[in-house]
């Protein structure tokens, strides 16, 4: 390549990946794979190592992460935290054994770590108490998030003494994460409330952990594991950093292995290939650190890397499959989304059917068309996600992809409102909305009803046995025994399991309803705000945008439907069949006349919960502490009320204790 031909490459090459880390690093929203990313990165090394008076200190190749956000105060770090080079094959790998053995003569213990797809943090201790959290940032300055790791539930705000006690300071850097469950229902929760979804559990974990607010990260469910500690201590090599790390009461991954060689190397790498996908996080690699600390020592860092590690990355999991047909699903608001039908296919350890394919800008955008040969992979291991199709091997004669203008269940035509990329159904007594209405309503999160599941859901409707949430509490044993797989004593089991269910807290039965941009959470704050039913009825836009957490697009839906007939007929109809929330304002019971206050982040339930479980046991929840309240709650990150409490001394519960006395209560 000519010298001047090399420098406009080199300068687009630049530009672009700065474009992408901002997206990845600072939005936490790319816009391409990492694999793709990888790619760009590799050419601009290329070109750099065959033109190396391109290279300027400021290049990306140069540089670890991207500059923090102005948010959060910064948080220089004592020693740069640093990258890793990546190795795309076990050749790359031997090719790191040689580069090291090279450098250091034989080394006879590598050990081999899964790469934890998450957010590189510090965490500094003195006198065994977590006085500081980090994140990477550019790698010699990161975000102060001390408020926000405090929530992580498996991140110890004291370390253990063990034997011979807590160094006075030390600190220590490992990988915040979002398990795969975790990042699932974020997703939902997200595409419930209309914005936007995360990528992959790495930028959900970052985007969470960079809350302003720390009780939104405490809500999300991160945890932790911890690779390094400075100073070492008494630990010799890497994997007696990680057991000091096990001893001092700090996460680490259970998963390590030593070896010897490459070979070991290269079975470790095998191993986890497939058994990753058992786990229930995301992993996108093996970290593979020669052992000796001494040698690390000798070894020491290029620019962004240290020398004496790698990072092997599994490659893409994506397959070839076919789509065979796309087909439109409604769902329970009346959201018409496309669905590809493949051809099953392997990805990452299951077979796939199916693949949302969001919205029909989306499908035009891929240009993805029936017929297509398309790329597959998992988004965080979990969510099905066609990538594009294969252009080369397109059909002759496939059409590009229109969404139909009537629903497929009802022949409806569906409306796309404006600002909207959905179509919707909007006829009420549409089958597909019923049906997805109903596994709504008896789901976990809402009534919870057992044995209520989507396949007998699906028998009820197609039977015209159930049209509405009511008519499951009306159901009889004689129609149960006409359903597939219902004898004497299953039938009677479902029926107890609806009849337990007429008395729910508020916040279930609202979450149940089903009321557009209403998930769980917002279905709880609705509830503790409101007290009850009927007051959250009367209740106009206006009141209800008072409420913290209550956005306008909220509102307006809240109020639109329960002014709608269909939204007053069901309410109608579930009280003529006796279902009721349990009365959660000015209810007696055993907590009666007691004010209890809550103070930090709970990992188990959300502060709206864990008030309208108060609330259910006569209990008033209290906003400060005074000599008369009944007892305070410190979760992670408590504020000043904690404080309060001990100088009035007031009874302090932590998360686990308050449980125990909420269940004793019988709440
Ligand atoms: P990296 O994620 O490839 O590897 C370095 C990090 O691995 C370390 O900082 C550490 O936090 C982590 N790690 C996990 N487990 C570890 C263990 N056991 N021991 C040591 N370290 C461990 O590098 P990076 O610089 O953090 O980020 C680059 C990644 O970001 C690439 O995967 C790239 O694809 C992606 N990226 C993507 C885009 C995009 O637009 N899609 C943009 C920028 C970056």
């Amino acid at each position: 390549m000519a010298p001047e031909e090399a420098r406009a490459r080199h300068a687009e090459l630049v530009r672009t990946i700065e474009h992408h880390a901002h997206r990845y690093y600072v939005l936490d929203s790319p816009e391409i794979e990492d694999s793709e990313y990888d790619a760009l990165f590799r050419d601009l090394a290329n070109l750099e190592e065959l033109h190396p008076e391109l290279q300027t200190p400021d290049s990306p190749t140069q540089r670890v992460g991207a500059a923090p956000v102005e948010a959060f105060a910064k948080a220089p770090h004592r020693t740069p935290m640093l990258s890793l080079a990546n190795a795309f094959g076990v050749e790359e790998v031997e090719e790191f054994v040689r580069r090291v053995e090279r450098a250091v003569g034989a080394v006879d213990a590598y050990v081999c770590e899964l790469k934890i797809d998450g957010l590189a943090v510090s965490l500094s201790y003195k006198d065994g108490q977590l006085l500081r959290g980090a994140t990477r940032g550019n790698g010699l300055e990161g975000e102060d998030v001390t408020a926000q790791l405090r929530t992580v539930r498996t991140i110890p705000t004291r370390l253990l003494a063990g034997v011979g006690g807590v160094p006075a300071e030390i600190e220590v850097r490992g990988e915040v994460f979002l398990p795969k469950g975790a990042f699932a229902r974020l997703n939902e929760d997200l595409d419930e409330r209309g914005k936007p979804r995360y990528a992959n559990p790495r930028n959900a974990a970052a985007g969470s952990v960079r809350q302003l607010d720390p009780r939104i990260t405490a809500r999300r469910g991160l945890r932790a594991f911890m690779y390094a500690i400075d100073p070492p201590g008494e630990a010799g090599t890497q994997a007696g950093v990680l057991d000091a790390l096990d001893r001092l009461g700090l996460p680490t991954n259970p998963h390590r292995r030593v070896v010897s060689n490459v070979e070991g190397i290269a079975g470790y790498v095998e191993e986890w290939r497939d058994r990753r996908h058992d786990l229930d996080y995301d992993t996108d690699g093996v970290v593979i650190k020669v052992a000796p600390l001494a040698l690390q020592e000798e070894l020491g860092a290029v620019a962004r890397s240290p020398r004496w590690a790698i990072a092997y990355k599994f490659p893409p999991e994506e397959v070839e499959t076919v789509v065979l047909d796309i087909i439109v699903s409604v769902g329970r608001t009346g959201a018409a989304t496309p669905v590809a039908v493949l051809e099953p296919a392997l990805v990452a350890g299951t077979t796939v059917r199916r693949a949302t394919l969001h919205n029909e800008d989306e499908v035009a955008r891929k240009d993805i068309r029936i017929g297509d040969t398309v790329l597959l992979h998992k988004a965080g291991d979990v969510i099905p996600e066609v990538e594009r199709p294969l252009l080369e091997k397109r059909p002759e004669g496939a059409a590009p992809w229109r969404m139909p203008d009537r629903c497929p269940s009802c022949d409806t035509e569906l409306v796309r409102e404006e600002g909207e990329v959905v179509r919707r159904c909007v006829n009420p007594l549409c089958p597909a909305q019923r049906r997805e209405r109903l596994r709504h309503f008896a789901s976990r999160a809402s009534l919870n009803i057992e044995g209520l599941g989507e396949a007998i859901i699906d028998q009820l409707v197609d039977g015209g046995h159930v049209a509405d949430a009511a008519d499951i509490f009306r159901l009889d044993k004689a129609t149960l025994l006409t359903l597939d797989g219902f004898a004497d004593k299953s039938a009677d089991n479902l029926l107890r399991a609806i009849d337990e269910r007429r008395h729910v807290s508020l916040g279930r039965l609202i979450n149940a309803l089903g009321i557009r941009h209403v998930g769980e959470h917002t279905a709880f704050t609705l509830a503790a705000h409101f007290g009850t039913l009927d007051a959250l009825t009367a209740a106009g836009e206006e009141e209800l945008l008072a409420v913290e957490g209550v956005g306008p697009v909220v509102a307006r839906s809240v109020a639109g439907w329960f002014a709608s007939e269909p939204g007053r007929e069901l309410l109608r109809r579930l009280a003529e069949v006796g279902v009721e929330a349990e009365q959660t304002e000015a209810s007696t019971g055993p907590w009666t006349g007691q004010t209890w206050v809550l103070t930090g982040g709970l990992d188990g339930l959300t502060r709206p919960e864990a008030e309208a479980r108060i609330r259910a046991l006569g209990g008033t929840p209290g906003s400060s502490v005074s000599r008369k309240t009944h007892a305070v709650v410190a979760g992670a990150a408590p504020g000043s009320k904690l404080e309060k409490a001990q100088r009035l001394g007031v009874r302090v519960l932590d998360e686990a204790q308050f449980l125990a006395e909420l269940e004793a209560a019988g709440g």
